[in-house]
């Protein structure tokens, strides 16, 4: 378990990553993303997740030149929508130019479209081989397209980037991705913000002196996942990155697991 927010993971090709991030789904590019980005490189983050279908890597990049950070010192990861080999070498040119950077650090397929995904991944282990991306992964894939994908593939996925709290807990997907040492990165940590009312989620962060979301994101890295909430509130940044000063009980994290009806909210 990450022990601090500077703390790595070690992925299936022995590639470091961050075990804790700044997602920035739904952030608007220009200022709004460009500020989120600073606030989290000052608190301490070094790992931004974006996508193409985001829009923002423009803003994600101005944010990574501003802060004057060793491009070494941070990992950057975005993902690939348009499906197909040749679509997907484009599409990675693109990103590439957009965030203003030459390598990627973790690109993903963002979701599984039709069989594509088995050609989009020959694209993809042509890019890891090539050195334009550190590790490659994919998002929202369940067991079967796992199974189909490892059946053909050269390169294991690091990194399988899906829906995960308390009320969607995978924990059959998860296992599946573990024993074939396929790292998981949880999005949607906080339910996209739907589960910080929650009873008994707000009783259990009182009993820790802890907000909703820390309590969520702890949960999370007791589980050995990768985090990566979304905020453009530097308060909500700074706080949501405070959450190696507490452990939560097996009862707790029981009754966290407890909570699930596998049920997704993104
Ligand atoms: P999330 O991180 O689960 O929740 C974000 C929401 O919680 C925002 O409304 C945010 O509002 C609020 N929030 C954050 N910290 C808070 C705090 N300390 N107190 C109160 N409210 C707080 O949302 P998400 O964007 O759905 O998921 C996180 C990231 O996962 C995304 O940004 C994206 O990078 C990734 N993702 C990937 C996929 C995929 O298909 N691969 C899908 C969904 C998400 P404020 O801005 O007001 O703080």
């Amino acid at each position: 378990m990450i022990k601090s927010l500077s703390d790595t993971v070690t992925l299936n090709n022995s590639v470091s990553m961050p075990g804790f991030g700044l997602g920035v789904w739904q952030i608007r590019d220009g200022k709004e993303v460009i500020d989120s980005v600073q606030y989290a490189l000052q608190a301490g983050y070094r790992m931004i997740d974006t996508a193409a279908v985001y829009r923002n890597e423009g803003g994600v990049g101005e944010a990574i030149r501003r802060s004057g950070l060793l491009r070494k010192s941070l990992f950057v990861t975005t993902k690939v929508v348009d499906q197909g080999y040749d679509a997907t070498l484009r599409a990675f040119e693109d990103s590439t130019a957009k965030l203003g950077i030459d390598t990627i650090d973790l690109y993903l397929i963002h979701w599984p479209i039709g069989d594509h995904y088995l050609e989009t991944w020959k694209a993809m282990e042509r890019l890891y081989r090539d050195g334009r991306v550190r590790a490659i992964g994919v998002s929202n894939f369940g067991q079967h397209h796992l199974e189909t994908l490892l059946q053909e593939a050269a390169v294991v996925p690091a990194v399988n980037q899906i829906e995960v709290h308390p009320l969607q807990t995978q924990i059959g997907l998860r296992n599946y991705c573990y024993a074939k040492g396929i790292r998981v990165e949880s999005y949607s940590p906080l339910g996209s913000g739907a589960l910080l009312d929650h009873p008994v989620l707000n009783r259990i962060a009182e009993e820790y002196h802890k907000s909703v979301a820390q309590v969520l994101l702890r949960w999370n890295i007791q589980n050995e996942m990768i985090a990566i909430p979304r905020s453009t509130k530097e308060e909500h940044i700074v706080a949501n990155a405070d959450i190696f000063d507490f452990e939560l009980s097996f009862e707790t994290m029981d009754q966290m697991d407890a909570l699930n009806v596998d049920k997704s909210v993104s």
